[in-house]
């Protein structure tokens, strides 16, 4: 502790658990399904785009909302999949990642006195931007097995004094991604507020089973208080990279733009580019990518239930998660704390991304990894528990 007074937003935080529990699987050698990181790199044509406007430059500040050609590009994506029509002047901000676009959306639209509703469990860096910017947080708690959004709950969280809500759809730890009905309501509940929605569709395109991930946005009268997160690391499997994106109504941007200016005011711009050559080229990539986490999804689910593990839906996203209760009487941290350094096998404890720290019972995989680690964190777990 230092003995200078500093924000107690941030003082009173521990590293991150995804940090904590990729230090202890280092330290034990365990095989990392905790952290969410693919150990392949995206595509080759990508890093070298970017390695040769590495070389050849320009090498200096790129505009503030990004390379013109990335924005181009990210609009045209955003027709393909969507139908959006995205002006890349006034829609579009490039960001350094997605941790990064969720920051500047969230100082953009919360502040002293306002409200932001959050979506438990709920990924770990929004709460504290919140608090920081002095919002309130209330949440809505989603409820195992199902983890169902209603419109029931979201009403009961919206007040006079809501600025915004977090919608995580695949949503990281649980896999959901919202149906239709679900944001139907959410559409209904925001149209009578004068909140917006902070999307964050970092794992849009991995969605599994033939379902399609709707974007908030594309409800009816949805689009103008939508601002829509992406990140080019989950997209191209390059997450070191830290390109991420804000897309939205261009009055909206204006002011993210603003908050984009004094956090980061720009991105690599050789990295830039790789991802306007992945967004244009490489697509086929990201859809393969999709199907390969599908079948790493379904052959760790078998082994797992094998095990004493009762598995949970996963509709999308890099992650699996599982009841413990059949396994253990610990927590969930306990759990995995014990089991890093006995079976040598990193997961994440659920509990972490909820504010009251339950439910302690499930526990989340990543199976975003070849599948020869996916085998070999398998065969740790049979001879562990056997
Ligand atoms: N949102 C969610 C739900 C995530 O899982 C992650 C990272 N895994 C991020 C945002 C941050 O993405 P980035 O690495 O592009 O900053
Ligand atoms: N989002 C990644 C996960 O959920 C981790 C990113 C990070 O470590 N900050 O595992």
């Amino acid at each position: 502790m230092s003995k200078f007074p500093s924000n107690p937003v941030f003082s009173s935080l521990p590293t991150t658990i995804f940090t904590h529990m990729s230090a202890l699987a280092a330290l034990h050698g365990a095989v990392n399904l905790g952290q969410g990181f693919p150990d392949e790199d995206g595509p080759k044509s990508i890093r070298e785009a970017a390695s040769r406007a590495l070389i050849e430059g320009p090498n200096q500040y790129p505009p503030m909302r990004g390379r013109i050609e990335l924005r181009k590009a990210l609009a045209a994506h955003a027709k393909r999949f969507y139908s959006f029509d995205l002006d890349p002047d006034t829609d579009i901000v490039v960001t350094s990642g997605a941790t990064e676009a969720l920051t500047a959306a969230i100082m953009a639209i919360a502040g002293e006195g306002g409200e932001v509703v959050l979506i438990e469990p709920s990924y770990d860096s929004y709460r504290p931007i919140v608090e920081a910017m002095g919002a309130r947080v209330r949440t809505v708690k989603l409820a195992a097995p199902d983890w169902r959004l209603t419109e029931e709950a979201l009403r009961a969280a919206f007040t006079p004094a809501t600025r915004a809500i977090l919608v995580n759809s695949p949503l990281n730890p649980i896999g959901r991604v919202f149906d239709r009905a679900e944001l139907d309501a959410l559409a209904r509940v925001l149209a009578a507020s004068d909140a917006v929605a902070i999307c964050d569709e970092v794992y849009e395109h991995l969605v599994f089973d033939g379902r399609a991930h709707i974007p908030l946005a594309s409800l009816p009268g949805m689009s103008e208080r939508c601002l829509r997160v992406g990140s080019a690391g989950k997209m191209f499997s390059l997450t070191g990279w830290k390109v991420g994106w804000v897309t939205g109504p261009a009055a909206l941007m204006r002011v993210v733009a603003n908050a984009h200016q004094f956090i980061t005011f720009t991105t690599s711009p050789a990295l830039q580019l790789g991802i306007a050559y992945g967004l244009e080229h490489e697509m086929a990539f990201t859809l393969n990518l999709t199907r390969a986490l599908q079948a790493n999804r379904d052959v760790l689910r078998a082994a797992i239930s094998g095990l004493g593990f009762k598995p949970l839906a996963c509709e999308g996203s890099y992650f699996l998660t599982a009841d413990i209760g059949g396994l253990t009487n610990e927590s969930d941290r306990a759990f995995c704390e014990r089991l890093v350094r006995e079976a040598g096998v990193a997961l994440i404890p659920l509990s972490v991304f909820f504010a009251d720290g339950t439910p302690v019972n499930l526990v989340r995989f990543a199976f975003c990894k070849r599948r020869a680690v996916i085998e070999d964190a398998v065969g740790r777990l049979e001879k562990f528990f056997n």
